[in-house]
């Protein structure tokens, strides 16, 4: 989500206030920096605004150290102690303006037995490997994909109509099984595979957080006992 907001900046001070907010820029090798910036209008004796002035104090550092403890170091998603964050801010704006939110809960197929067979770094490029197809699928505003710990994903949206959700679950579940990562210990399946389950808040609902991962979960294993590689949406 982006955090600046470029509007406020003229409709603020063509006001005659004083805007503050942090910017990102890019430096001349195009790394980003982060600024806190204060802008506000200059007047002259008659309060007319004759133009503006500005004062940034670089906050680069502290943007990194935020970034990193709500990043996953592996696939570079967002880690577990943002998800439970996310998934609070989030579940109170879709109530606030009357949307659903999605839970999605993605568990990969024996993967234990991935490990085993083919060596914990191989495990470790399949991980990265399942983070970029969640990636790409979470990437609107107001999509968050995660990582929760070892073989364990989770996407948080609120652009899904409750008739797009098992496409949408589908889609991501089929792209995993398409990449055709070999997994012969994977049942049938024989590729690596994800089960996904799959909660619906919907405006009418208020259960409350661990309400929801409760259902989650009850959808994912249903998923895991209808021979893996599938999408369960709670009801
Ligand atoms: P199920 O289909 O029921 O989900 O079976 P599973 O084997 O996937 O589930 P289980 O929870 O028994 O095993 C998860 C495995 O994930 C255990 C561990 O070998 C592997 N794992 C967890 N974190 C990592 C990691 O960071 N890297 C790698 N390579 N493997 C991991
Ligand atoms: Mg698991
Ligand atoms: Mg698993």
């Amino acid at each position: 989500e982006n955090p600046i907001k470029y509007v406020e900046i003229p409709q603020t001070t063509l006001k005659g206030k004083i805007w503050t907010g942090e910017l990102i820029c890019k430096d001349k090798f195009g790394h980003d920096i982060w600024y806190k910036s204060i802008i506000f209008p200059k007047k002259d004796i008659n309060g007319v605004i004759v133009g503006y002035g500005a004062k940034r104090q670089d906050i680069t550092d502290r943007k990194i150290a935020e970034l990193q403890s709500i990043t996953d170091g592996l696939t570079n998603l967002y880690n577990k102690r943002f998800f439970k964050q996310i998934f609070s801010s989030e579940r109170n704006r879709a109530k606030k303006n009357k949307k659903n939110l999605v839970l999605l809960m993605l568990d990969i197929d024996n993967f234990k037995k991935y490990n085993d067979m083919y060596g914990h770094f191989e495990g470790d490029k399949a991980l990265k490997k399942v983070a970029s197809i969640i990636r790409s699928n979470a990437e609107r505003a107001n999509d968050f994909g995660f990582r929760l710990g070892g073989e364990e994903f989770a996407i948080i949206t609120s652009n899904l109509f409750t008739d797009k959700i098992m496409k949408y679950s589908q889609k991501i579940r089929e792209s995993i099984f398409n990449q055709k990562i070999i997994h012969k210990d994977n049942l049938d399946i024989g590729f690596l595979s994800v089960s996904i389950g799959v909660f619906n808040l919907e405006i009418k609902d208020s259960y409350c957080c661990d309400e929801i991962y409760k259902f989650v979960d009850i959808a994912l294993y249903k998923a895991k006992n209808l021979g893996r590689n599938k999408v369960v949406i709670y009801d």
